[in-house]
């Protein structure tokens, strides 16, 4: 049987501990993963564009465990009441290539996105980094605010979306936290406005677009910039003169990847830039100095989806209850005998039926 986690098992799972544990234990597992990259087998992922948006299936394998995912980008979903970003994976064993897990990946890719873009700032941004603009207040804003507020120790947020409704939902729900009592939440009038003062800037708009969320007049020395929704071909958010400043410090997750979908897919291919492995294995340093302007160029990478699927595995078979299963694979007595073991007379039974475990 394959173990099945949907959206309310999630719900369950992170409600148990509070989404910012969550993304903090989820950040050690991604960290540990980044720290043995040369095990795993990394490719650049599979993506089929339409005029409107983009469907990606992302594998990452280290040998023992296989896992992928499917996720879309569909900006302008919204305006039909649905995500931008919704998504499902498995995770399987290399040996019998069995079905492990199959899992609910919108709420993840969320988690493991801001737990991802913390980690990086731990290592890019001033380590006295308190004060963070939000450009971009959609669905994955309030996962990027638990997280820095947990992970990098922001206490100020300085908000802006061009839909101020979703500015007033960001706020909202930052407010209802009690964990966040010690956040300070100021909407501004413009993505200039809400960078002022700014020691990170993290920009998460949804455009399918080369749009300019982010031009040079924003950026001030020490800055980390952390640039999330530039993500695909033709999709970007910072003005090419951003990227053109002298001694920028550029982090992506995995290059060819990342020359393709990144910010950097604006410039030449032989742009510098530094592996977010790297910088994790102690091979490369991210800042220099606290002048240093910084920019994890984030596109989303297959590893982190891994280390997702890898860790809810974990959480879910250590629980006694709610354990759900699907009957994905055949269950047979004889492997040889598919046919009678499934379609053919009696022997086709319940096995296959599925079930709650608890
Ligand atoms: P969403 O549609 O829920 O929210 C996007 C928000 O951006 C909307 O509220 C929209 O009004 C706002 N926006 C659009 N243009 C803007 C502008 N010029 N200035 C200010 N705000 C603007 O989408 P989401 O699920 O929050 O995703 C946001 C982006 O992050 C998408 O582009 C998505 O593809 C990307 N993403 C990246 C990763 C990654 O790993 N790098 C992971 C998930 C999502």
């Amino acid at each position: 049987m394959v173990e099945y986690i949907g959206v309310t098992d999630i719900q369950r799972l992170v409600g148990a501990i509070g989404p910012a544990e969550f993304m903090a234990r989820l950040a050690a597992e991604i960290a540990a993963d980044y720290r043995r990259w040369p095990e795993f087998e990394n490719s650049p992922r599979l993506a089929n564009h339409s005029p409107v948006g983009v469907i990606e299936l992302m594998p990452a394998t280290d040998g023992r465990l296989y896992s992928f995912k499917y996720v879309n980008g569909h900006p302008r979903n919204t305006a039909e009441g649905l995500l931008t970003v919704m998504a499902f994976g498995v995770l399987a064993d290399v040996d019998t290539g069995y079905p492990l897990l199959l899992s609910e990946l919108t709420v993840t890719t969320a988690l493991r996105t801001a737990a991802t873009s913390a980690l990086a700032a731990q290592r890019l941004a001033r380590p006295d980094s308190r004060v963070m603009a939000l450009v971009g207040n959609g669905a994955q804003s309030e996962f990027q605010a638990i997280a820095f507020h947990r992970l990098v120790g922001i206490r100020e947020l300085r908000l802006y979306d061009v839909d101020r409704r979703a500015t007033a939902k960001l706020a909202r729900n930052l407010a209802s936290m009690p964990e966040l009592a010690d956040l300070r939440v100021i909407p501004c009038g413009s993505t200039a406005e809400a960078c002022r003062g700014a020691d990170v800037v993290t920009t998460v708009t949804a455009d399918k677009r080369n749009a300019v969320i982010l031009t040079p007049p924003m950026i001030a020395s020490g800055m980390h910039l952390n640039a999330v929704g530039g993500d695909c071909p033709g999709k970007t958010e910072l003005h090419p003169d951003v990227l053109r400043r002298p001694g920028l410090r550029v982090v992506v997750e995995f290059e060819p990847q990342s020359r393709i979908e990144g910010e950097i897919q604006q410039m030449p291919a032989d742009y510098p830039v530094i592996e977010l492995a790297r910088v994790m294995r102690g091979e490369s340093v991210g800042r220099r100095s606290e002048h240093d302007v910084t920019l994890f160029d984030s596109v989303g990478f297959a590893l982190e989806d891994y280390s997702a699927l890898r860790f809810l595995y974990g959480l879910v078979r250590e629980q006694e209850l709610g354990r759900r299963v699907l009957d994905l694979i055949p269950e047979l007595d004889d492997p040889k005998d598919l046919f009678g073991g499934t379609l053919h007379g009696a022997r086709a039974t319940a096995r296959s039926r599925s079930r709650r475990t608890a």
